[in-house]
């Protein structure tokens, strides 16, 4: 059974088009019974009254006639179905009332009535049940559909003795499931005069709780509109104002002031307003001024399942009331070792042991001292070089920069690195004979494989490189090389690792079992910094020694093994299993192929590469000659400003926009990424 969010993440709401949230409201109530109906009704109301056009929604009922009461006393004409999806005839909580109704509570039809009401109309009030902690069904609370629908929330509160402790704990509770409260209306439920806690309760929860107070209802002997409009006071502007949390103004004012952003020309950022994030949901970003954008490049290739990920969720938070960290120098920890046992187990053959280290620069090095060491320790010193390929991106610490081979990032650092050796590699598009130079690294290895330690590759995939996709068999060779001259084979997956290239590593294409396996971006489903650079038991072996001899890895950082990342990080294997993430993926995959076909009809697409759901567009100026676009140009960069108008990110490498979306987008988003894509490319280019 998935945990019913889930469900939702593939609903209408997680492709919503509508671009910019519109300002609709879920109402709960600290308790059942507290005025929840007539404070909809008020509120409905006023705001028609102000000339809103409101359409409410009920979506569980059990028992009473509360949807039909609000569909007849605001004149609503949207059909009862999708005002109440969900009905179910006793007075229980709907988990109850529903299972002895033998209904199923779909989530989805539920977001699907919300879309077509907020079509309808300027904004929705949709009506809880019970209180935020209510359960729908099984473990899936009113909270976790407040989360669902997206909505800021107002609290209906009692007004009276108690009410203080009611409203407080609804309020944390809202906070704790990242539900933003607008307001609290207060309800007089029957008439009597107003003692001491009538007229300070309300003053004293704001100042407790900083939540404003949207109005207090009074005792109304009848409901009608008239009534309500001479009786009831509600402070609308207070409601319909931006959520006073998000001062994108200020934000964007600090951003220049005090952030140095990384590989961004500080200069031109300076001149242009920052976009900020400020919430992720499913496959979309959402900007401080609740426009929503399409991941299309996983947040840097990090993001798998998509943000706010239930099961993530909650094995960071459970984890958080366990332990935040403790040092893994000599002492282990409970998620720590939970996670080494299960990538182990989904790793190529032969990797048994795991070294966690925070980002994937790091996770190379450690494979790289690690195999250095492991041939000091073991007595062939000789063996101290590491090779790599041309177009070689592994990271930005010094270590990795020294196995880099992209000029433009590298050059630069020149002095600073160690000396390795530089294998010729084509770039796949200008260059293409692979075949040839396997052939030279051979030559290369059968006279200096006494020298090497190691060979460092990204799989497949040279990703930082502009998407190099490497045709069948190359990667299969070279680990055959590595095998017949005893030279370690690093793969670095930091990029292509957890299903990014259709298969849960990219090594499994073609059955390679490397020595080193280094993984980080997409290892905690893109929550949280983690890094695990796997290795085999020989390696291992090559460092256990009597203490005195001094050959233990000397290598750790602060937080490794983090308990958190590393919660998430078993949280997103098992979403991979529960959830049948690659198997889903392959008809994505597929369509991804057929689609982009049609970039070829742009006569500034020079090429199109894809492995899974990597994607690389090379824009260039000449198609017949591959005459690449002046770097000063900035074309990459301009399309991927541009296709934020359409409400897509996206971040390019020089002149390839590259297309990286989570794993759970859907073939809808995909339709959209490819077409804003498409559009952008298109107008940039004719432009240049
Ligand atoms: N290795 C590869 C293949 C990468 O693509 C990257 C980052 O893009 C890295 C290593 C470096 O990872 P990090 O930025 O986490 O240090």
């Amino acid at each position: 059974f998935l945990k019913f969010s889930d469900e939702a993440e593939s609903s209408p709401l997680g492709r919503n088009d509508t671009y910019c949230r519109k300002c609709s409201f879920f109402i709960s109530a600290t308790d059942t019974g507290v005025g929840k109906t007539v404070a909809t009704f008020v509120l409905a109301t006023l705001l028609q009254k102000e000339g809103h056009d409101v359409g409410v929604m009920k979506p569980i009922q059990c028992g009473g006639d509360d949807a039909q009461f609000l569909k007849r006393s605001l004149k609503l004409e949207d059909p009862l179905k999708e005002i109440n999806p969900y009905f179910a005839p006793e007075p229980l909580s709907p988990h109850l009332a529903f299972q002895r109704a033998k209904i199923f509570i779909f989530i989805p039809q539920i977001l699907r009535s919300f879309v077509h009401l907020q079509n309808k109309h300027d904004l929705i009030l949709v009506e809880g049940a019970g209180g935020l902690c209510v359960p729908i069904k099984n473990d899936y609370l009113v909270a976790d559909l407040v989360r669902d629908l997206d909505l800021e929330m107002i609290i209906v509160s009692r007004l009276g003795l108690g009410t203080i402790n009611h409203t407080l704990l609804t309020i944390e509770q809202a906070r704790a499931k990242g539900i933003t409260v607008k307001g609290i209306i207060f309800c007089e439920a029957k008439k009597a005069s107003r003692g001491l806690p009538e007229k300070t309760n309300p003053q004293t929860i704001e100042r407790l709780t900083g939540v404003p107070i949207l109005g207090t209802i009074p005792y109304l002997s009848k409901l009608t509109p008239e009534h309500i409009v001479k009786h009831c006071k509600m402070d609308i502007k207070k409601l319909l104002s931006p959520s006073t949390c998000k001062p994108s103004e200020q934000l964007s004012k600090w951003d220049k002031q005090y952030v140095w952003h990384p590989f961004t020309q500080m200069k031109d950022w300076l001149k242009d307003e920052p976009l900020v994030i400020d919430e992720g949901k499913g496959n979309y970003l959402i900007d401080t001024e609740g426009r929503r954008y399409l991941d299309g490049v996983s947040s840097l290739w990090v993001n798998v399942h998509g943000h706010r990920k239930t099961l993530i969720d909650d094995a960071v938070k459970g984890q958080l009331n366990k332990l935040g960290h403790s040092t893994f120098l000599g002492l282990s920890n409970t998620p720590a070792i939970k996670l080494a046992k299960e990538l182990v187990s989904i790793a190529p053959k032969g990797l048994e042991k795991v070294f966690y280290s925070d980002n994937g620069s790091t996770a190379v090095e450690v494979a790289i001292k690690m195999a250095y060491q492991y041939w000091q320790n073991t007595g062939k010193k000789q063996k101290n070089r590491v090779a790599h390929l041309a177009n070689s991106y592994h990271g930005d610490t010094l270590g990795s920069v020294s196995v880099g081979g992209i000029d433009l990032f590298h050059q630069i650092y020149k002095k600073l690195i160690f000396k390795a050796i530089k294998i010729d590699f084509p770039d796949g598009y200008r260059s293409t004979d692979f075949e040839k130079s396997v052939k030279k690294m051979e030559k290369l290895f059968s006279k200096l494989h006494k020298s090497i330690a190691a060979l460092v590759v990204e799989p497949i995939m040279q990703g930082a490189a502009g998407m190099i996709v490497w045709p069948d068999g190359i990667l299969k060779k070279i680990s055959k090389l590595c095998k017949k001259y005893d030279v370690f084979l690093i793969v670095d997956e930091v990029a292509t690792g957890f299903g990014r290239t259709g298969k849960m590593f990219a090594c499994e294409h073609e059955n390679v079992s490397p020595d080193f396996l280094c993984l980080a971006k997409g290892i905690t489903g893109g929550y949280l910094p983690l890094a695990a650079t796997l290795t085999t038991q020989r390696v291992f072996d090559g460092f256990l020694f009597d203490y005195k001899e001094q050959k233990t890895f000397f290598h750790g950082h602060t937080f490794t093994g983090n308990p958190l990342a590393c919660a998430a990080a078993f949280a997103n294997l098992e979403i991979f299993r529960k959830e049948k993430a690659l198997k889903r993926l392959q008809p994505k995959i597929n369509y991804l192929a057929q689609k982009l076909k049609m970039f070829y009809n742009l006569a500034s697409v020079g090429d199109v590469r894809q492995k899974g759901l990597m994607v690389g567009i090379e824009l260039v100026q000449d198609r017949r000659t591959k005459q690449p676009f002046p770097w000063e140009e900035r074309i990459g960069i301009k399309v991927c400003q541009k296709v934020r108008e359409r409400g897509v990110i996206l971040r390019p490498l020089g002149n390839v926009i590259v297309l990286m979306p989570p794993l759970s987008i859907t073939t809808e988003e995909l339709d959209k990424l490819l077409d804003v894509t498409y559009w952008a490319v298109e107008s940039v280019t004719n432009q240049s």
